[in-house]
């Protein structure tokens, strides 16, 4: 040891952190995926059930006492390797704190949904039905002024439809899932304002309930219902924690992501406690080992309210570092009891939306990995922390192992599981919990970002040069004016929404049912 420091001094590597790079052994891809153990990854998943079920609320939303003990453990963890250089990156956000939804028809009480940033209020009134999909100012009668308009899911924002409800003159809006089922529809209107004015009390039911009371008030049956919801929005101030390691070329760096808040109804174990504890373990195996290029470790907060950290994360990052990022990789939900193996469908064979030149290559390294498993493509639409690296031309990629959508026959076949029935059950609810976690799914998937962590740790020779800057300009610009025109109500080209690569006409595939950043949410 003495002599190997020796040696370092002479040759000129005397700065403390060189030094200790030299005493690690280089990488090793079979080793370090192995080190990755069950018995190490869930006393983490129950550290942050812990976290939740210590606060009142029993959730990690961002910002709050569960969440802060989330990013606190984090920093304490990764800390205590040496090995890395760790930043908090505070930003501030709109979120809803707290939230009861109510609703009644004809007196019956129902499940209610949540949809987050709904205004507050108690009304009763006759419903309504809305023409279409509720998208366009033009789809709402003038029968909704006064009532409660009655609204499907699909094509645009809820938060879209329930401003151009109050536009119209409604009370309250009753929007129901566009997939079939009894599960309420759940998710988020956005925070206010929109420029198509303030929303009205808001209330999400099931495929099965809207369309039998479409059916029952199309046959002139006047149904009469009651909703009741109550929101607390705040502002508050949450940390992403940024991980580099001290080793490696940082002119080169490997970037994973996974998200540190859960969604208020539960402590968020699997969505997204699954790929915290996975990144913080790789971290924890990887500080044992120097690579040639360095790796950073991004735990982002306030995914759930919009992708906030992340894209606040990318978009402070200036051109030279945001230069130095050479592929993202996206881990939000990996333990989904009745899971599929997903891998984001960077090169656009299943989806035909495609992210930044080197994408591809990124997902059929993981479908090499996923060989012995098999492995399904999940649409690569910007539902999740990747959407602001894709934007800004990053090769992006990762995995997931389903989320509320229901499993097919195919997918049963690939890799067994139950037809018909949600990835996870408990998405987005007070059942997301560590005794709900598929620890098959969970310790393949950990291992794949080890594995890619000792893979592009060495080189990234298997990726093609980024797209040039121009390229990433037009589609980000593309795509935000397409947002923008969607929050007013205008509708852009289905050629248009197929280039900038959003989820129109595809079934929602991400952990999200609803967010306001990727625009489209169907
Ligand atoms: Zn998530």
């Amino acid at each position: 040891m003495k002599i190997r420091q020796l040696g370092l001094a002479v040759s000129g590597f005397t700065t403390a952190a060189r030094a200790t790079c030299d005493y690690k052994p280089q990488v090793d891809d079979l080793a370090l995926q192995e080190s990755i153990k069950l018995e190490n990854l869930l006393p983490r998943s129950q550290k942050l059930q812990d976290f939740a079920y210590a606060t009142e609320a029993r959730n990690r939303v961002a910002g709050s006492p569960g969440h802060v003990a989330t990013v606190d453990y984090i920093i304490s963890e990764l800390e205590a390797t040496g090995a890395y250089d760790i930043e908090r990156q505070p930003f501030t956000t709109t979120i809803q704190e707290e939230g009861s939804y109510r609703i009644t028809v004809d007196n019956v009480e129902w499940n209610a949904g949540e949809l987050q940033f709904s205004a507050s209020g108690d009304v009763t009134a006759p419903l309504v039905v809305v023409s279409n999909l509720g998208c366009t100012p033009e789809d709402y009668p003038a029968a909704v002024a006064g009532n409660i308009a009655l609204i499907s899911r699909g094509t645009c924002e809820f938060g879209l439809k329930s401003s151009l409800a109050g536009a119209a003159g409604a009370i309250g809006a009753l929007i129901y899932d566009n997939v079939p089922g009894d599960a309420p529809l759940s998710g988020t209107l956005g925070s206010a304002p929109r420029p198509t004015g303030p929303y009205v009390p808001t209330v999400g039911t099931s495929n099965n309930n809207g369309t039998a009371l479409v059916q029952v008030i199309n046959s002139g049956t006047e149904v009469i219902a009651h909703l009741d919801v109550e929101t607390t929005i705040t502002d508050v101030t949450s940390d992403n924690v940024l991980a580099t390691t001290k080793c490696g070329n940082k002119d080169s760096v490997l970037m994973f992501g996974a998200h540190t808040d859960s969604v208020p109804p539960g402590p968020g174990i699997n969505d997204d406690g699954s790929g915290t504890v996975a990144l913080i373990e790789v971290a924890k195996q990887l500080a044992a080992y120097q690579t040639t290029n360095a790796i950073r470790f991004g735990f982002w907060s306030a995914e759930e309210v919009g992708l906030v950290g992340s894209t606040y994360y990318v978009e402070h990052l200036s051109a030279d570092a945001l230069a130095q990022i050479r592929a993202y990789l996206n881990f939000d939900m990996i333990a989904s009891p009745n899971f599929i193996h997903g891998i984001y469908d960077g090169d656009g064979s299943a989806f035909n939306l495609t992210g930044p030149r080197g994408s591809a290559e990124l997902e059929h390294f993981l479908e090499t990995y996923f060989t012995p498993y098999n492995s399904v493509p999940t649409e690569f639409s910007g539902r999740s922390d990747y959407a602001a690296f894709i934007d800004f031309g990053v090769p992006s990629g990762g995995t997931f192992t389903g989320a509320e959508q229901l499993k097919t026959e195919a997918e049963v076949a690939l890799f067994g599981g139950v037809a018909g029935a949600p990835y996870d059950a408990n998405y987005h609810q007070a059942g997301d919990t560590i005794d709900n976690l598929n620890t098959e799914a969970f310790i393949i998937h950990a291992r794949a970002i080890a594995h890619a962590a000792a893979v592009f740790g060495e080189s990234f020779d298997m990726l093609p040069p980024k797209e040039p800057a121009s390229v990433t300009r037009f589609k980000r610009d593309l795509r935000r004016r397409r947002n923008e025109d969607q929050m007013r109500g205008v509708k852009w080209s289905h050629d248009h929404r197929r280039e900038v690569g959003d989820g129109v006409g595809h079934t929602h595939a991400g952990c999200l049912a609803g967010k306001m950043v990727a625009g489209m949410k169907s």
